[in-house]
């Protein structure tokens, strides 16, 4: 596994939609590996493929208990609101207040070619809003409030 170098706010690769995987091959296997390794190096707790430079639908997200990569993820329905507060591992140093959905459903493929569907709330259905957002070009920063600048505080998580 390698840790990738990952890309920051202003690159065009970060404002594309990303294309479906359209096969699990040892190829998406081995980015899926480098992706978690490098959210791992850069204690983040999700990532998703364009933010190390690849415009394909794949996310890798750990808010602490284990490693879940989602192939192809489609949230089918949102329900509650919730604010928190949000950063970003391409959005260096920068912190805000993000609404999301408190629960959400999740539809995606698994390395392992299977359909799952998966009920999320809380930290885990943030991480994963957030991320599903990076696959259709959206930054936390474009939709976030009171965005400040600084280290990140206990509690705070980029992603
Ligand atoms: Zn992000």
């Amino acid at each position: 596994m390698s840790v990738l170098e990952v890309k920051t706010a202003g690159e065009p690769v970060l404002k594309k939609i990303s294309e479906p995987v359209k096969k699990i091959d040892k190829r998406i296997k081995k980015l899926l590996d480098d992706m978690a390794e490098t959210m791992y190096a850069t204690e983040g707790i999700g990532i998703a493929a364009p933010q190390v430079g690849v415009n394909l639908r794949m996310v890798v997200v750990d808010v602490g208990n284990k490693r879940l990569d989602l192939i192809n993820p489609e949230i089918t329905s949102r329900e509650g609101v919730s604010i928190d507060t949000e950063g970003c591992l391409s959005c260096p140093d920068l912190f805000g207040d993000v609404e999301r959905a408190e629960k959400i459903h999740v539809k995606f493929t698994t390395r392992y070619h299977k359909e799952k569907e998966i009920d999320a709330e809380g930290l885990l259905a943030r991480c994963i809003q957030h991320e599903v957002d990076h696959l259709d070009g959206r930054l936390f920063i474009d939709i976030a409030k009171n965005i400040r600048k600084g280290k990140p505080q206990r509690g705070e998580q980029v992603k």
